[in-house]
């Protein structure tokens, strides 16, 4: 339903914001799950309405997570996810979507990740071996179901309260759908392209197909990835790695143009970090102007990957001690268990913040890898809505240009597949770590602020 431009106060009546749920597991202590029931403190207007209610992620602070995703830093050695994939003494596995070379930061490279590590795994374990599988990702499912037929004795520990790791979904009666507040967007299928093997089993999706671009002077064509695929080309024969802004410069584009900056802030959406930071050698998937969202219950997708499996949950596992003749876990509640190989699939994130006590360190080439690696940043903010304030059926609207107080960019309209009045704010990069530092009441002004070009133009 179209409403005209107005002016609203956001504030009680607002909704409330809900944060995302992480674990509630003695130690670490995790960030502690909001819901914004306090007293209204004074707020600023915005003309967007004020959504029914709201949720928002805060990966950046998830103590199991410590980012959202992981990219490679510009001028880091190109194996350093091989590297990273590498089995420590045929007793320490990894996987997750830091380790694979080809499509990491997805949920299509965390599933191949655990495919691989479990096909790894299964050259060396004899039959009736007990495997530790840490984390219950995608990536920790994966290696599950795919030990499924193996026989072996998987037991998956947890950190969290949940399964789901960074693809978390909430079934919330209010909401068409559940709320994704991880990965949850896929590029859209080329003409005749069927889903690849890992694809098959994830949960319902819809196609998400029409983009707008909005700049203040009106709408545009869509703005064309050409100009990174030929900086990323012509970067690809110098002799050293340049990031992906310096690229960009080096082959006459302007930084500051808005279209431009509007694409790379789109690319952020997915890569989690800025252009200055990014390798042109070993560049992010370039952005797609087509997607697929899941719809679906992730949640009840990696129960049923995982459904042979014994598994713990609210479990963190603070040490890891591996000889020849098999690996010992140190649990968060301080007791150990024995183990004869592990599969370790925890976030880049988590790796880096050394969460993980390693006995004996891990070789030079794993620690090498983990530090030289980025963990980027994505944040997302949900938006319903009873009556939608805007007149498009567009599905994915990217704002150019104008206010700098736009904080999120990239939005997805969530009405024309589910009938309901559904917003998604996505920000990468430097902007998601700013949007990730507000508050609650702050961070829906900057959302609502950041849609004020979508409004219907004034008809009274
Ligand atoms: C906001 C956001 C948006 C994204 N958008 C997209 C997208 O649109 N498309 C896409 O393809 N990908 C996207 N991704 C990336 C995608 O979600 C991830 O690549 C994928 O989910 C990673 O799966 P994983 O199993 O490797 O890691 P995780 O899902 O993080 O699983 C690791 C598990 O280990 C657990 N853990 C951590 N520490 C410990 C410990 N000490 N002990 C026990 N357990 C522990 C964690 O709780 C977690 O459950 C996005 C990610 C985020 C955060």
């Amino acid at each position: 339903m179209r409403m005209t431009r107005r002016q609203l106060l956001i504030g009680a009546g607002a909704g409330a914001l809900g944060v995302l749920l992480v674990s509630c597991t003695p130690e670490p202590k995790p960030t502690p799950t909001a819901t914004n029931t306090g007293t209204p403190s004074p707020l600023p207007t915005t003309a967007v309405p004020a959504p029914a209610s709201s949720v928002r992620s805060t990966w950046g602070s998830d103590p199991y997570s410590r980012g959202a995703v992981s990219f490679t830093r510009v001028g880091v050695q190109g194996d350093a996810r091989e590297r990273l994939a590498e089995p420590v003494e045929g007793r320490v596995f990894f996987a997750g979507e830091a380790t694979d070379a080809d499509n990491p930061g997805t949920i299509r490279g965390a599933i191949h990740s655990g495919e691989s590590a479990a096909m790894r795994l299964r050259a060396s374990a004899l039959a009736g071996e007990r495997i530790a599988v840490i984390g219950a990702g995608l990536a920790g499912a994966a290696v599950a179901a795919s030990l499924r037929d193996a026989d072996l004795q998987v037991t998956v520990l947890e950190a969290r309260e949940s399964v789901g790791g960074r693809t978390p979904s909430r079934v919330d009666d209010e909401w068409a759908t559940p709320i994704q507040l991880g990965g949850w967007l896929l590029p859209a299928l080329a003409e005749g392209e069927e889903a690849g093997r890992e694809e098959l089993g994830l949960p319902e999706t819809v196609e998400l197909a029409s983009a707008l671009w909005r700049a203040p002077d009106g709408d545009i064509e869509a703005v064309a990835t050409t100009p990174l695929a030929t900086a990323i080309t012509a970067a690809g024969k110098l002799p050293t790695d340049v990031s992906l802004a310096e690229a960009l410069t080096d082959a006459g584009a302007d930084l500051e143009d808005p279209s431009l900056a509007g694409l790379l802030a789109y690319l952020t959406t997915t890569a989690g970090a800025d252009a200055e930071s990014l390798s042109s050698w070993f560049p992010p998937a370039l952005p797609s102007a087509a997607l697929r969202a899941v719809v679906g219950d992730f949640d009840a997708h990696i129960r049923e990957l995982l459904s042979n499996a014994q598994l713990t949950l609210s479990t963190p596992v603070t040490r890891v001690a591996y000889d020849d003749a098999g690996v010992s876990l140190r649990l968060g509640t301080g007791e150990s268990t024995s183990f004869d190989r592990v599969v370790i699939t925890v976030p880049l994130g988590v790796l880096q913040s050394e969460r993980i006590d390693f006995s004996p360190p891990l070789p030079f080439t794993h620690r090498g890898a983990i530090n030289a690696l980025g963990m980027g940043h994505i944040e997302m903010i949900w938006l319903r809505y009873d009556e939608p304030f805007w007149d498009t059926d567009a599905t994915i609207w990217h704002s150019i240009g104008g206010e700098a107080d736009q904080l999120v960019r990239t939005w997805i309209n969530l009405q024309p597949s589910t009938g309901a009045g559904i917003l998604v704010g996505v920000v990468g990069g430097a902007a998601a770590e700013e949007f990730a530092e507000l508050d609650e009441q702050a961070a829906l002004v900057a959302a609502l602020t950041s849609l004020a070009p979508f409004l219907p133009p004034e008809t009274d």
